[in-house]
């Protein structure tokens, strides 16, 4: 199984109803500013490069941004802010990525939701993030003999990181390491050599519009990700 087989797959899952009916009824009534588009309105597969020296891992797709354009943080707030940081560290081509095939190129790395489809408030039930789980696990399988660092935004992504890592036999700890903004732990891979895992405030509208997360913080993480996934 590649990459390629996995993104077939996932894109046409229906596995929770609650959230196929909410991506699908975005996908028809739309948002003002966006109703000449056709929306993706399906599951977002990972996206950049199929053997990745770094792996963002964040939430789920937003309502009008991934699940309008079809790929991860592409024409989302969030995106614009991840971008741009990925841009000035120098690990994406473009400092925006507003639609797919905008020319917007990771530079070694790739990008992943935990959760594959857009959630109503981007919050998932607990069952949901459990029956998605399966996509991460083989994605991170896939990508994992590569993959050098991975930048996990907020506790959710960090998290599921970790679950997905204990998921495939990795020791990760017990206590498990703590999520913060630039925490920093190395978990084994199973393929030999380890993996530096990042935590990152989320590049949310709740954490850049009020300060929490700024952008020289958000450059840090980005720069020692570049640091580690370079090495
Ligand atoms: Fe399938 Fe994941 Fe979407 Fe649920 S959230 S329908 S498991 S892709």
């Amino acid at each position: 199984r590649d990459l390629a087989e996995l993104d077939a797959r996932v894109s046409v899952c229906r596995a929770c109803p609650r959230l196929v009916d909410w991506r699908e009824d975005v996908a028809v009534t739309k948002r003002r500013a966006f109703a000449d588009e056709s929306y993706w309105g399906r599951p977002i597969p990972g996206w950049g490069d199929a053997a990745p020296r770094f792996l963002v891992v964040g939430l789920a797709p937003a309502a009008h941004g991934g699940n309008r354009t079809g790929r991860i943080f592409t024409g989302d707030r969030s995106g614009d802010w991840l971008f741009a940081s990925l841009h000035r560290v120098g690990l994406a081509v473009q400092e925006t990525s507003t639609h797919a095939g905008d020319g917007q190129r990771l530079l070694g790395g790739r990008m992943v939701a935990a959760v594959r489809c857009a959630p109503p408030a981007n919050k998932p039930t607990v069952a949901e993030r459990d029956t998605c789980a399966p996509w991460l696990e083989e994605e991170i399988r896939l990508v994992e003999p590569s993959v050098r660092a991975i930048v996990a935004l907020g506790a959710y992504g960090w998290e599921a990181t970790l679950r997905t890592f204990a998921s495939l036999g990795v020791d990760v700890g017990r206590p498990r390491p703590r999520f913060g903004h630039g925490a920093e732990t190395t978990l084994p891979k199973r393929s030999g050599g380890t993996v530096t895992l990042l935590g990152c405030f989320h590049p949310s509208q709740q954490n850049t519009f009020t300060g929490r997360l700024t952008e020289p913080m958000l450059d840090a993480v980005m720069t020692r990700a570049k640091e580690v996934s370079d090495d």
